[in-house]
C-alpha cells in the first residue's frame, strides 16, 4: 500500500490544497506551489478504462476479497504512527502527527475517479456557515449555539457517480377546465374535459449519485447542484489535507437511483409544459430512458457533527457552492409554545378556505 505525502521543497513540512489560493500551501513557512507541479506523482496511477458501450465497468475484480472485510493499517512515512481506516479510506490525517496522507492504491488503476471537482471553501467558510445557520432558530437550545458543541469538522470528498442519460418521453394527462358564472337566477359551472398529449426527448448530463454507503444519499442530495464546469482532471494533491473515501457501492448498483431520478425530472419537465388548466392528472406515461456513460468523481462536502442530549446531529455544505443543510434539535419548551402559534395562524386560514367554496354550493 502506497501512502502519497506532499512534502514542502523548502521546510520538508506537509503541504495541503488550500481552497482560497486553489494551489499547494505549506503550513509551516507559507510556500506556495502550483498544483500541476504534483502531476508527476501520479504516474504510478494509470488509468484504465473501457471505453464506450453502456459505459465504463467499475465492478469487481480490483480488490481482494479479503480486504473487503475489517480494517486496513498503514503506518505513517513522517513519525511511523498507525494510520487505520477500513478498506474505503483514501486520504486522511495522521492522528499522531496531523500530516496529511493520501493512499494512493485506494485512487489507481481502474479505481482512479475521472474528474475531481476541488474544494472552493474551506473550513472557516463552513463554520461561518453553520452560525448563519442558527441565526434566527428561536426553537434552538441558547447552548446549543456554542461552538464548543461541534464534536467533528470534516472536509470530505465524497465519491458520486455520474450517469449521462436519454429519455424518450410520452405522458398523457386528464385535464379540466371549469368556468363558474351567474345571471338573475343561477350560478352556473362548466366543466370541459381535455385528454392532453405530450412527447419528446430530453438529456441528461451526469446526474450525480452518491457512492459512499457511510454518506447519506438524502444529505447529498440536498446539497445539489455540484457545477461540473469547475471539475478537473483527477489529481491526488487535490485530496491532501482532506479525507476521501473511495466508493463502496457501484456504478452498477447505482443505475436504479440514476433513472428514478431521470424518470422524476422527465416526469416534472413534462407536467410543467401543461399548463391552463385548473386540474392536470397524469393517466399515462412512457418513458424509455438510454444510458449513456457514467463516470467516477470526487465531489467536496464539509460534513459538521454534533451531539446534543445523546442524539447525533449531522450537517453537510456543498464545498463548492456553500449550500447548508442539516437538522437541528429542538428545545422542547420553546418548541411548545411555537407550536401554538403556528397552529392559531393555519385555523384561520382554513375558515377562510371553507367560506369561498361555500359560496359557489
Ligand atoms: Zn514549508
Ligand atoms: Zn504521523
Amino acid at each position: 500500500m502506497a501512502l502519497l505525502e506532499y512534502k514542502c521543497p523548502n521546510c520538508g513540512g506537509a503541504i495541503q490544497f488550500d481552497p482560497g489560493t486553489q494551489e499547494m500551501v505549506c503550513p509551516y513557512c507559507d510556500s506556495v506551489m502550483n498544483v500541476d507541479a504534483l502531476r508527476a506523482m501520479d504516474e504510478a496511477l494509470d488509468h484504465v478504462r473501457e471505453e464506450d458501450g453502456i459505459g465504463w465497468i467499475y465492478e469487481g475484480g480490483e480488490w481482494q476479497q479479503d480486504e473487503r472485510q475489517g480494517m486496513v493499517v498503514y503506518s505513517c512515512h513522517s513519525c511511523g504512527g498507525e494510520i487505520v481506516g477500513d478498506e474505503t479510506l483514501g486520504a486522511t490525517a495522521c492522528p499522531f502527527c496531523g500530516n496529511p496522507v493520501v493512499i494512493s492504491s485506494k485512487f489507481a488503476g481502474t479505481l482512479r475517479p475521472d474528474l475531481v471537482i476541488p474544494f472552493k471553501l474551506g473550513k472557516a467558510e463552513a463554520l461561518q456557515a453553520m452560525q448563519r445557520h442558527y441565526f434566527g432558530k428561536k426553537l434552538l437550545p441558547e447552548v446549543f449555539k456554542d461552538r464548543s458543541h461541534l464534536d467533528e469538522v470534516k472536509g470530505v470528498y465524497v465519491p458520486f457517480w455520474l450517469f449521462d442519460a436519454d429519455a424518450d418521453v410520452k405522458i398523457e394527462y386528464n385535464a379540466t377546465k371549469t368556468r363558474f358564472w351567474s345571471d338573475s337566477n343561477y350560478n352556473y359551472t362548466e366543466t370541459s374535459t381535455y385528454h392532453v398529449f405530450r412527447e419528446g426527448e430530453i438529456g441528461f448530463n451526469q446526474i450525480p449519485i452518491d457512492g459512499s454507503q457511510a454518506v447519506d444519499d438524502a444529505l447529498m442530495e440536498s446539497i445539489e447542484p455540484f457545477h461540473m464546469k469547475d471539475a478537473v482532471d483527477f489529481q491526488s494533491a487535490y485530496l491532501a489535507g482532506y479525507f476521501a473515501n473511495k466508493y463502496d457501492v457501484g456504478a452498477t448498483q447505482s443505475i436504479k437511483r440514476a433513472d428514478e431520478r431521470a424518470k422524476n425530472s422527465a416526469i416534472a419537465v413534462f407536467a410543467k409544459t401543461v399548463t391552463g388548466y385548473n386540474m392536470v392528472v397524469p393517466r399515462d406515461s412512457n418513458i424509455q430512458l438510454k444510458s449513456g456513460g457514467v463516470r467516477y468523481a470526487l465531489l467536496p462536502v464539509w460534513l459538521l457533527s454534533t451531539s446534543w442530549q445523546g442524539k447525533k446531529y449531522t450537517f453537510a455544505m456543498n464545498g463548492q457552492t456553500g449550500k447548508f443543510v442539516g437538522d437541528l434539535p429542538l428545545d422542547k419548551a420553546a418548541y411548545k409554545s411555537w407550536f401554538l402559534k403556528i397552529f392559531g395562524v393555519s385555523a384561520a386560514a382554513l375558515v377562510i378556505i371553507s367560506q369561498i367554496i361555500a359560496r359557489f354550493m
